[in-house]
C-alpha cells in the first residue's frame, strides 16, 4: 500500500516539472494529500526520501511556490519566486514575507498583513494581492495558500503559490477607464433610469444629436423621436429598454436642429443585485454619411448620370415585377424602344458636351410626354426604353408612340445650335408578343430597327414576320463569317470614264457574294449587317488585300490598268489605317497612285480633328481619297474644304433625276460648282441614259460611272475592256 503510494507520489512530483497555475497547484495538492497519508501510515523512512524529492522539484519549478512558517518568515523560495520577484533563496529565507508586500499593512490593495492566520481559520485559500519586486516595480499576483501540517495533524507552516496578473486593475481604476472609454467613445452612448429620463449622456451623443449634456439629461427619450417609426416600432424598442432582451437595429432619430438621421442603435439594460432594472442604456452610431454613401451606390446602380433615368438594371427589374402584376391582373402592357434619329451625327459634329445636352433634354421631354405610373429608362448612347403598364388595348401605346415623336418635333436649342432630332419606336406588347421582359425589350428592338431602315422617324409594331427577318439576319451573319474564310467573296470591277476622252481612267472595286446556296448576294444586303456586327473589319481588310493582289498580278501580265477604288467603311478608318494600307501595298509591291480610297460623309461628322490626321497621313503616303455618294449627308459644302480630298463622287440618287427634276439639276449643278472651285475632280455615279450623261457633260463633271457605259463586271473582263481600249460614245 505505501509502495503504490510512494510510486503514485513520485508520479506526481514528475508531472509537476512541466506544470503551471491551476494544474500545478492540482497536482502540488494532491501530492500533498499522499504524503499526509503516508505520514499518516507512519512509514518515516519513504516519507523522508519522498519528501526530500518534492522539495527539490519544488525548488526547480518555475512557478514561484515560497514557504513559511505560522509566524511568516521564509523558509522556502523557489527559482519561479526568485525569478518573479528578482532576490535569490539566499537573500530571501529568513526575511519576514512582509519585505515582499508592496503596501504598509491596512492599505488599500493588501487584503490583510494577518493573512496567514486569517487563512488558517478559513482554510484554502485564493486571492490577489499586491507584491513588490527587489526592483521596487509593484506587481498584481493571485496568491493561492495552503498550509503545511506535521504528522500529528499539526500546522506548522504554509506554502504559498503565487502567480502574476498583468491585467489586473484596481475599482477605481477600472471606474475610471470605464468613464474615459465611455466618454472618449466614438458612438454615442445614452443611459435611462428605470423612469426612461435620461440620466447620462457621453460626448458623441452631443456631436451626434446637438444636445449638450444639460439639455439631455433629465428628458425621456422622446427628446430624439423622428416621428417616422410607426407605434410596433416604437413599442419594440421601448420593451428592449425594459429588458425585453438586448435590441439592436436601425431607427430615425432627430436632431437638435430638426435634421433626422439614421442610427444605427443597440439597447441594453443594468439589473441590480435583485435583478431589478435600474438603468437602461443605448449605443448608437449616427449611419447618415453610410446611408448616403450606400444612396449614391444604389444610384450608380440602378441609374443612368447624365439624365438620372433608370438604367437598364432597374428597368428590368421594374417591368419583371410590373408584368408579374399585370399577369395576375389580366392588364395589357407594352415595352416601346426608342432610338434617336442622326444622333452619332449631331454628336460628332458639335461635339459630345452638345450630345450629352441633347440626351438630357430629349429624356425630359419623353419623361413629360409619359404618365407617372409609366417606366422610362436610357439603356444605351441614344437608345431609350418605356415601358407602358396598364395599358387597355394594344392601339393604345401606339397612341403614345406618337405622342412621344410629337414631342421630340420642336427644335431642341443647345449652345445656340438648332437641332431637330427624330426617333425610331418599335413597339412590343405583352402578353401578345411575350411574356417576359427581355423578349419583350428584343422584339421591340427588331419592330424599331425595322423604323430606323426607313431612315425617317416613325413607329411601329413588332410582329413575328419583323422577327423572322431579325433571324435571317443573324444567320447571314454566321454564313458571311464562313464565306470569308472559303472564298465565296470577289471583287467586280466597275469601269469609270473620261467625260472629255470616253476612255477608261479608273475603276471602283465592289464586293460580290457567290453564295452556294442564294446565289449571288447584294452587298447592299450584307454590307449593313457586316457593319452593325463589326465583321466590316475582317471583310474591309480582305477587299484591300484582294485588290491589291489583282493590281499586282494585271501588273505581272504587263497590263497598263487604270486606277482602282477601294470602298473603305467608316469603322475601318482609325489611326492604324495608314500603316495598314501601306503594309497591304509594300507587300504586294505596288505604288500608292495605282490605289484609290472611296469614303463616305458619314466619316466626316465624326469631326475635323480626328479624321484630317488620318487623311493626311494617307495623303502623304500618296493616296488620293474620293468622297463616295456625296450630297447625302449631314456635311456642309463649306466644311468639305477642311478635308484633303480629290474626288468628289455625286449620289445616285441626284443623277437619276437629271435633267427632268430641277432640284437634283440644281443640287448636281451646285456640287460641280464647288467642287470645280475646290478643284475637285467630279465623278457622277450610276449614270444610266445618254441624256444624263449629256446634262453632268455639260455642268462639267470629269467622269462618270454607270452602268450606260458598264456595270461591275469580273476582273478578266475589265482588263479585257481595258486592253480592248473600249470607249464611251460622248455624243
Ligand atoms: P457605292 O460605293 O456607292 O457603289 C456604287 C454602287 O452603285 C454599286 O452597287 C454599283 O453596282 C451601283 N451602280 C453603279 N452604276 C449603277 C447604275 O448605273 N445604276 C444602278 N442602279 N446602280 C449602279 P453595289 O455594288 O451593289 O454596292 C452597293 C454599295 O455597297 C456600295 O455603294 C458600297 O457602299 C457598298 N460596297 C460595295 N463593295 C464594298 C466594299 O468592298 N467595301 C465597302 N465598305 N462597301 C462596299
Ligand atoms: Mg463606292
Ligand atoms: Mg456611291
Amino acid at each position: 500500500m505505501a509502495d503504490q503510494r510512494i510510486a503514485q507520489c513520485l508520479q506526481l512530483c514528475q508531472q509537476a516539472r512541466g506544470l503551471q497555475g491551476d494544474a500545478l497547484a492540482q497536482t502540488l495538492d494532491e501530492l500533498r494529500s499522499n504524503l499526509e497519508q503516508l505520514a499518516a501510515e507512519r512509514n518515516a523512512p519513504a516519507l523522508d526520501a519522498l519528501q526530500l524529492n518534492a522539495r527539490r522539484i519544488i525548488e526547480q519549478l518555475q512557478e514561484p511556490i515560497i514557504t513559511m512558517d505560522l509566524t511568516g518568515y521564509l523558509t522556502g523560495w523557489n527559482k519561479g519566486a526568485q525569478n518573479l520577484f528578482g532576490y535569490t533563496a539566499a537573500e530571501a529565507i529568513g526575511q519576514h514575507v512582509l519585505f515582499i508586500y508592496a503596501d504598509e499593512p491596512g492599505e488599500p490593495g493588501e487584503a490583510s498583513a494577518d493573512m496567514p492566520e486569517l487563512f488558517l481559520e478559513r482554510g484554502d485559500a485564493f486571492i490577489e494581492v499586491r507584491r513588490r519586486k527587489k526592483s521596487g516595480e509593484i506587481f498584481w499576483a493571485g496568491l493561492s495558500l495552503s498550509v503545511l501540517r506535521d504528522e500529528d495533524e499539526e500546522a506548522v507552516g504554509l506554502v504559498a503559490h503565487l502567480s502574476e496578473i498583468t491585467e489586473r486593475l484596481s475599482s477605481e481604476e477600472k471606474l475610471r477607464l470605464h468613464t474615459s472609454i465611455i466618454e472618449d467613445s466614438d458612438q454615442g452612448i445614452l443611459i435611462t433610469d428605470a423612469n426612461e429620463c435620461i440620466v447620462s449622456v457621453n460626448a458623441a451623443f452631443s456631436r451626434i444629436t446637438g444636445y449638450l449634456t444639460h439639455e439631455a439629461i433629465g428628458q425621456t427619450t422622446d427628446l430624439l423621436r423622428s416621428g417616422v417609426h410607426d407605434a410596433d416600432f416604437r413599442e419594440q424598442v421601448r420593451s428592449a429598454m425594459h429588458g425585453a432582451g438586448p435590441w439592436q437595429g436601425e431607427i430615425v432619430g432627430k436632431r437638435k436642429n430638426g435634421e433626422l438621421f439614421p442610427q444605427s442603435v443597440s439597447i441594453s439594460v443594468v439589473r441590480n443585485d435583485a435583478g431589478e432594472i435600474t438603468h437602461a442604456f443605448s449605443i448608437f452610431s449616427d449611419i447618415s454619411v453610410l446611408r448616403a454613401a450606400e444612396d449614391r451606390m444604389q444610384r450608380l446602380v440602378n441609374y443612368d448620370s447624365l439624365t438620372s433615368l433608370p438604367n437598364r438594371t432597374l428597368f428590368n427589374k421594374l417591368v419583371t415585377q410590373a408584368l408579374a402584376t399585370a399577369s395576375r391582373s389580366g392588364d395589357y402592357g407594352a415595352l416601346l424602344a426608342i432610338d434617336l434619329n442622326r444622333f452619332t451625327s449631331i454628336n460628332d459634329t458639335f461635339g459630345h458636351e452638345v450630345g450629352d445636352e441633347l440626351l438630357r433634354q430629349v429624356g425630359q421631354r419623353l419623361r413629360l410626354a409619359l404618365r407617372d405610373e409609366d417606366v422610362l429608362a436610357r439603356v444605351g448612347g441614344d437608345e431609350f426604353v418605356a415601358a407602358l403598364l396598364s395599358i387597355q388595348k394594344r392601339e393604345h401605346s401606339g397612341i403614345v408612340a406618337q405622342k412621344l415623336l410629337t414631342a421630340l418635333e420642336p427644335p431642341f436649342i443647345i449652345d445656340s445650335n438648332v437641332l431637330h432630332v427624330g426617333a425610331s419606336i418599335g413597339i412590343a406588347v405583352f402578353p401578345e408578343d411575350g411574356h417576359d421582359t427581355a423578349s419583350l425589350l428584343r422584339f421591340s428592338d427588331v419592330a424599331m430597327k425595322r423604323v430606323q431602315e426607313n431612315g425617317e422617324s416613325g413607329f411601329l409594331f413588332y410582329c413575328a414576320e419583323m422577327n423572322q427577318r431579325a433571324k435571317e439576319q443573324w444567320q447571314l451573319e454566321s454564313e458571311l463569317r464562313h464565306a470569308l474564310s472559303s472564298q465565296e467573296l470577289l471583287l467586280h470591277y466597275q469601269p469609270k470614264v473620261s467625260l472629255r476622252t470616253g476612255r477608261i481612267v479608273g475603276a471602283e472595286a465592289l464586293i460580290r457574294w457567290q453564295h452556294p446556296v442564294r446565289g449571288m448576294v447584294s452587298p447592299g444586303k450584307f454590307i449593313p449587317v457586316a457593319e452593325e456586327t463589326g465583321l466590316i473589319l475582317e471583310l474591309g481588310s480582305w477587299v484591300l488585300e484582294e485588290a491589291c493582289r489583282q493590281i499586282r498580278a494585271w501588273m505581272d501580265a504587263g497590263l497598263d490598268m487604270p486606277p482602282i477604288a477601294v470602298n473603305l467603311s467608316a469603322r475601318q478608318f482609325d489611326r492604324l489605317l495608314p500603316a495598314r494600307v501601306q503594309a497591304v501595298l509594300d507587300r504586294h509591291a505596288i505604288q500608292p497612285d495605282r490605289l484609290k480610297l472611296e469614303i463616305t460623309e458619314s466619316l466626316l461628322v465624326r469631326g475635323a480633328d480626328e479624321v484630317i490626321p488620318i487623311m493626311n497621313a494617307l495623303v502623304a503616303m500618296g493616296l488620293a481619297l474620293a468622297l463616295d455618294d456625296f450630297g447625302t449627308g449631314y456635311s456642309s459644302l463649306a466644311y468639305l474644304k477642311r478635308f484633303p480630298i480629290t474626288t468628289l463622287k455625286i449620289d445616285r440618287s441626284f443623277v437619276i433625276g437629271v435633267p427632268a427634276e430641277e432640284n437634283d439639276c440644281a443640287i448636281a449643278q451646285a456640287i460641280v460648282t464647288m467642287g470645280q472651285q475646290m478643284r475637285q475632280e467630279i465623278v457622277a455615279e450610276g449614270v444610266e441614259t445618254v441624256e444624263q450623261m449629256a446634262f453632268l457633260r455639260n455642268l462639267g463633271c470629269d467622269q462618270l460611272q454607270g452602268f450606260l457605259f458598264s456595270p461591275p463586271v469580273a476582273a478578266s473582263d475589265f482588263a479585257s475592256l481595258v486592253r480592248n481600249g473600249v470607249r464611251l460614245s460622248l455624243d
